[in-house]
């Protein structure tokens, strides 16, 4: 059990960083430090500063259904509430998708309409005329569209979400550092345990407990994890809207044909649309080592990789035609730490006499649970045997050189292959 006057530093203040930090002050911890890499809050290199991430509960798998209920309701409290909007989920295949697309969507639909909870929200979707009942601003085609809504889903403004955990955290005693002096260079330790922290500005901060919340940036500071933890990313990109337009689009539903990618309604305050193409996603691998890691700096990830763009058009033209020729703009891949199972990691380092835990792992899918995955650490710190009780969120050990190289293809719910970064640069792609 960790003493509630435990120095502990929190390494990340994206998603999981903050609702840690909101978690454990609000559970009586009382001497918690953030550090960031970022000069802000939201950080320019949190996979959750974004305009919108989906929240959808349903999933194949009903251990994390029933998690995404819960993290719905909390999403309704006031601190939340704000930031989440419950336009409903329009999930569908167009008439072209391939076999895995289909199947997947079937296992979706299946998890919602067997969910006692979920069921009751749910309305099958065949064709043009069932869409437009629930979104008649979609005035395309939809060619061989089929799926269901779910009426309980929405999504979430991520951004601004961060922000209001960041200010009641602050207002709470929890203390941040930002910028280089917020930036984690190592790790430090003595005897197998760890001392404290080591800032880029060459700084030491002394710390019991550090629980390491660095997204796709995590085997950088526990470079034990190798390969569990795999640095990828997709792509996303915005159309810019004019006032009328967005207002237009006002309360859409967040709208995914699983094999064109996906839209939310416009943000009123930039008439900014985001699309994302999702797929298997990209990678950036040390050859060396076999793991892979974000580039440094955001300029190279400033891109819409050509494949992803030629699919969110085909997916404006299928839905919205007037805007499938518009410009691209804030076009980024998004980094994240995907594992191969898409469990999260939320366990003591090994070897580390317990004062180190890694919070990753959230494969693309975490956000939706940031009202409540703080408390799944305050639990595991609470622990007496210091054990995490939820076996697939143990660390399991990994040697990059035997594992497959292609992750992205085994995990059901993403639609083709892994590439490397190298391979997709701007100037490196047959168009
Ligand atoms: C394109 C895309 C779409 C997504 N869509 C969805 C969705 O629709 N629904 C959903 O639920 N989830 C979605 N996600 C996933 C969601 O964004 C993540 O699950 C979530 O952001 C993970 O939170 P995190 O705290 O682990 O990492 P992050 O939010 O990335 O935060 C990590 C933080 O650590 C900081 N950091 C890193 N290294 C250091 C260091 N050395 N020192 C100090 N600070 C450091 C970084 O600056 C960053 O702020 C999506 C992700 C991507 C990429």
């Amino acid at each position: 059990m960790v003493s509630k006057n435990t120095p502990i530093i929190i390494i990340g203040a994206g998603a999981f960083g903050l609702s840690t930090a909101l978690h454990l002050v609000r559970s009586g911890y009382s001497n918690i430090t953030v550090f960031e890499k970022d000069d802000q809050i939201p950080p320019v290199y949190s996979a959750a500063n974004d305009l919108n991430k989906i929240v959808r509960a349903e999933y194949e798998d009903q251990f994390y259904t029933d998690l995404a209920i819960e993290a719905v309701q909390a999403w309704k409290t006031p601190l939340f509430a704000p930031h989440f909007h419950q336009t409903g989920f329009l999930h569908c295949v167009s008439g072209n998708a391939p076999d895995k697309a289909k199947d997947t969507l079937k296992r979706f639909q299946d998890a919602s309409n067997n969910h006692p909870y979920l069921k009751p929200h749910v309305v099958p979707l065949n064709g043009k005329h069932d869409i437009r009942q629930l979104f008649w601003q979609c005035n395309g085609q939809v060619p061989g569209w089929k799926g269901y809504m779910n009426r309980f889903d929405g999504y979430a403004h991520s951004a601004n979400a961060l922000a209001a955990v960041h200010r009641e955290t602050q207002a709470s005693g929890v203390r941040f550092f930002l910028g280089e002096h917020g930036t984690i260079s190592r790790i430090v330790y003595k005897d197998g345990k760890c001392t404290g922290v080591r800032t880029k500005s060459g700084k030491f901060h002394a710390a019991e407990l550090v629980i390491v919340a660095a997204g796709a940036a995590a085997a950088k500071l526990v470079p034990e994890v190798g390969s569990q933890v795999v640095a990828k990313s997709w792509s996303i990109a915005h159309v810019h809207l004019t006032d009328e337009e967005t207002s237009a689009l006002r309360g859409i539903p967040v709208t995914y044909a699983r094999d064109l990618g996906f839209f939310f309604e416009p943000d009123p305050k930039t008439n900014l649309l985001k699309l994302c193409p999702m797929g298997g996603g990209y990678i950036n691998t040390d050859t060396k080592t076999g793991v892979s890691h974000a580039p440094e700096s955001l300029e190279t990830s400033a891109f819409m990789p050509h494949e992803d763009e030629l699919r969110v058009r085909r997916l404006l033209a299928h839905t919205l035609p007037k805007l499938a020729n518009r410009p691209l703009v804030r076009k980024s891949l998004c980094w994240f730490a995907d594992t191969k199972d898409s469990d999260f990691i939320i366990d003591y380092v090994p070897n580390t006499a317990s004062s180190v835990v890694l919070l990753s792992g959230d494969s693309g899918h975490g956000f939706k649970m940031f009202p409540i995955v703080g408390d799944w650490v305050r639990v595991l710190l609470e622990a007496p045997d210091k054990k995490q009780a939820i076996a697939r969120w143990r660390w399991k050990e990994s040697n990059a050189k035997e594992e497959k190289e292609n992750w992205g293809g085994d995990v059901s719910w993403r639609l083709g292959e892994s590439r490397e970064l190298k391979d997709i640069l701007p100037g490196k792609t047959k168009l």
